[in-house]
């Protein structure tokens, strides 16, 4: 029988490879994991958590602007855009050593550098061959920037958390969450920020009352949106850069331009040819439901497949590659992954929180669906001053009362959301939303109080 140096090998410390790498380790099998950068992957270093560091950071301008109405007096503390980052650099340092730890302690092997694949069970890292019985690709993906004159002046979503000094005026292309995200940061931070978009609305693939909604308050911010416009070239200039927007000629004077208009999966380079790994025609790996390529030893997951790409997603299928190398955990059954019902936050000011389907969607997908919607001043805005308004909205499928779309706009939509996502998994229907008493004086509360529909079924 053939020996190999491990069981599984891993190529990518982000959030899929760790998860899985740690996971396998702790059912007893050898694992070896290789990583070029700091550990912990997008996520950690250049995503999710910076991001949500600075979206706090952000926030403070806000509450510090409202508690006046709340009978806080004097002047708002001055901001410290070093500070932030200093602070920001040290907790992820943190977190990537413990990163390390939790894959040593479990047993794995970290091989720090630039792994490819030689054949259906060699991997080599800077010179250094290993083989494995199964190999894991989970490479996750790299921003990319259309070959747009000027582009060489650009940053994407990665510099953005280092950027010296403070950019003053951003411009910020694109509509997804990244680019929405990134322009309420850096407005709610002290930039002036312009955010243009080649398409009519923000988010495509939300909710329309959501992206108009969102639209509406990210402007009464202060970020000037320019929709359905799209980017002639960018100048460097002696004050920084010249934005010049395609038809009319009008250009925008900012300090940094910040492309996020796409991201591509990590998969050249990787020696997937050599190993016979197909990818489709966007790039990204082929894999089947159990996360298995085109080559029965090769695994892949997260990002580099381009399905839905976030971070609880990337573990969720670790967990089902896990289950199904080295056998669920004792008195559990192997995971699926479901790709309904995926429950997600967008960090714009204010939040987004929604799961399952927007209207359209739902309407293609159920037929007849009731809407039931609220739009309104929360509580706190009574006082504060701020014009900021929520939006709540639920998608009713006629035959069964279930839920199958819940949408909010509004502070910590994130964090209200979720609990309602674990309700819809469970199939709840409007008859239990309806049964299920609110907490009151909340937000949240409104989920469960929607009586009048704004539309009946169509
Ligand atoms: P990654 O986490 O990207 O990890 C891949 C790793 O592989 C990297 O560490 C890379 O260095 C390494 N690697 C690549 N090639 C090689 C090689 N050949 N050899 C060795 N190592 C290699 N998701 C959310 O759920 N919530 C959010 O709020 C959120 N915000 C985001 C904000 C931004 C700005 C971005 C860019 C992403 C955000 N995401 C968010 C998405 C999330 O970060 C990704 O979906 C997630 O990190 C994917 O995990 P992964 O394991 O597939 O890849």
């Amino acid at each position: 029988m053939q020996t190999f140096d491990f069981d599984l090998f891993v190529i990518g410390g982000g959030s899929g490879g760790v998860r899985a790498a740690r996971m396998s380790a702790q059912r007893g099998a050898r694992v070896g994991l290789a990583e070029f950068a700091a550990m912990g992957g997008t996520c950690v270093n250049v995503g999710c958590i910076p991001k949500k560091l600075y979206s706090y950071a952000a926030h403070y301008a806000d509450s510090f602007e409202e508690s006046h109405g709340f009978g806080w007096v004097g002047k708002a503390p001055v901001f410290d855009w070093d500070l932030l980052k200093a602070n920001r650099a040290r907790e992820i340092s943190r977190l990537n050593g413990i990163y390390v730890q939790l894959l040593e302690s479990a047993g794995v092997k970290i091989i720090n550098g630039w792994a490819r694949l030689l054949d259906a069970h060699t991997v080599e890292v800077d010179g250094q061959k290993f083989t494995a019985k199964n190999i894991l690709v989970a490479t996750g993906g790299t921003a990319t920037v259309p070959d747009v004159p000027g582009r060489e002046h650009v940053v994407t979503s990665d510099h953005m958390f280092d950027l010296s000094p403070f950019p003053r005026r951003l411009l910020v292309v694109g509509g997804g969450y990244i680019a929405c995200e990134f322009a309420s940061i850096f407005n709610g931070l002290g930039s002036q920020v312009t955010q243009v978009h080649r398409r009519d609305k923000l988010l495509t693939g939300f909710d329309d009352d959501v992206r108009r909604f969102v639209a509406a308050e990210m402007s009464k911010t202060g970020v000037q949106l320019k929709l359905g416009a799209e980017i002639a070239a960018i100048h460097k200039t002696g004050e920084g850069l010249q934005v010049e927007l395609m038809g009319g000629g009008e250009r925008i004077e900012v300090d940094t331009v910040l492309y996020a208009t796409g991201r591509i999966p990590n998969a050249s380079g990787v020696g997937l040819e050599a190993a016979g790994v197909a990818v489709n025609a966007a790039g990204a790996i082929q894999v089947d439901r159990h996360y298995q390529t085109s080559v029965p030893s090769i695994y892949a997951l997260g990002d580099v497949t381009a399905r839905i790409q976030l971070t609880p997603v990337a573990l969720g299928e670790a967990m089902v590659v896990v289950d199904q190398l080295f056998g669920p955990a004792a008195g559990k059954k192997p995971r699926n992954m479901s790709y309904e019902f995926v429950p997600t936050a967008v960090f714009t000011h204010p939040n987004i929180g929604t799961v399952g389907y927007s209207e359209a969607d739902a309407r293609e997908k159920f037929g007849k669906v009731t809407v039931f919607r609220a739009d309104f001043k929360a509580l706190k805005h009574t006082l504060s001053g701020s014009t900021e308004r929520t939006l709540m909205k639920l998608l009713v499928e006629d035959a069964t009362d279930r839920v199958v779309g819940l949408h909010m706009v509004g502070p910590d939509a994130g964090e209200i959301v979720q609990g309602f996502a674990v309700a819809m998994k469970a199939g709840a229907t409007k008859a239990i939303f309806d049964s299920t008493i609110g907490i009151h004086p909340t937000v949240a509360e409104e989920f469960v109080t929607m009586r009048e529909p704004v539309s009946a079924s169509t």
